[in-house]
């Protein structure tokens, strides 16, 4: 079996990212509560796709790619992200992204600017739209380039999140659940599949924050980077729990989300954002109240990032 850390790998975060307790938070809600800040991962404004874009440029980089290409919806955190790396890396970055929800130059579209990406939207809800405009802007440019799935979210992007699991392992203290949001799948999956490895008696919930198949998802990607690492496990149901915290919509903020937000500004003095990070910390606190962890234990939360859209809500 393999190791995460045996592929091929950049340096693109600094890691491993803080981990530490919700002294009021945890007070509030009567259970222990901490905190691992992937927010601070160290890249343009930290979030967790730094950790898939390490396996995943080393991967464009040893195919020989100049050109990145990836996508996601008009503020996506994780386009934002694999622009700033692959400029790190010398790579030309290519952002084809949904059209709906554009906005004036706010949030991520913003940065992304500054960043002088090459950013175009595509009128389309459609995937597959978009990896075949993926092909052909690549052809037209006539270099050799690399595509990068929404969120990053295969199963190379996936074992960012298994080696993440082994760094919390490392870290201590052992905790007894994981707490992160779920919008593409690779975060969840790589954490779920990482804690049967390497964290055994940790459950991970996925606090899904859009309304795709993840019941689907979660196992199919915790199969595929299981296979990457030759690991001899058979995912089951028992391996994740899921959670619908979507509220009215993907990216739309709820108002659970947006108390959620404020509990954590005015208790602890930190920022989440409304699309991921704010619904995901408003299911922990949905939990905690329903007595989830009232047999006590320590609970871990993973601020996943998402500063850069908390300047574009409408
Ligand atoms: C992308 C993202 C997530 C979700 O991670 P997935 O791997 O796509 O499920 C969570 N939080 C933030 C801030 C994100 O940008």
């Amino acid at each position: 079996m393999k190791h995460p850390n045996d592929f091929h790998r950049l340096r693109l975060g600094i890691f491993p990212t803080p981990v530490h307790k919700l002294e009021n938070i945890s007070r509030l809600l009567g259970a222990e509560i901490w905190i691992k800040r992937d927010d601070l991962s160290g890249l343009g404004l930290g979030g967790n796709k730094v950790r898939k874009l390490e396996f995943l440029l080393a991967d464009a980089k040893a195919q020989g790619a100049e050109v990145v290409f990836t996508t996601g919806g008009a503020q996506s955190n994780h386009a934002m992200l694999t622009a700033a790396a692959a400029r790190r890396l010398g790579m030309t970055p290519v952002l084809i992204l949904k059209k709906r929800g554009v906005t004036a130059c706010r949030g991520n579209q913003l940065l992304e600017k500054i960043l002088g990406a090459d950013v175009r939207f595509v009128d389309t809800d459609d995937y597959a739209d978009i990896y075949a405009e993926m092909d052909r802007v690549g052809a037209a440019l006539g270099r050799p380039y690399y595509k990068i799935p929404c969120g990053g979210s295969n199963a190379l992007g996936s074992l960012g999140y298994a080696a993440c699991a082994r760094e919390i392992a490392e870290q201590g203290p052992r905790f007894d659940h994981i707490i992160c949001a779920e919008g593409s799948g690779g975060t969840m999956a790589g954490l779920a599949l990482g804690a049967k490895l390497y964290l055994p008696g940790t459950k991970v919930h996925g606090m899904m924050v859009d309304t795709d198949p993840f019941d689907e998802i979660t196992p199919r990607l915790m199969r595929e980077a299981a296979a990457l690492l030759e690991a001899p496990v058979e995912v089951t149901d028992a391996d994740y729990s899921l959670c619908d915290c979507c509220g009215p919509g993907y990216a739309i903020p709820s108002e659970e989300g947006n108390a959620a937000m404020r509990l954590m500004a005015e208790n602890e003095g930190l920022f989440l954002d409304p699309v991921y990070t704010g619904k995901a910390f408003a299911g922990l606190v949905a939990m905690a109240r329903e007595g989830a962890f009232r047999e006590g234990g320590r609970v871990l939360f993973l601020h996943s990032g998402g500063a850069g859209g908390l300047f574009a809500v409408e």
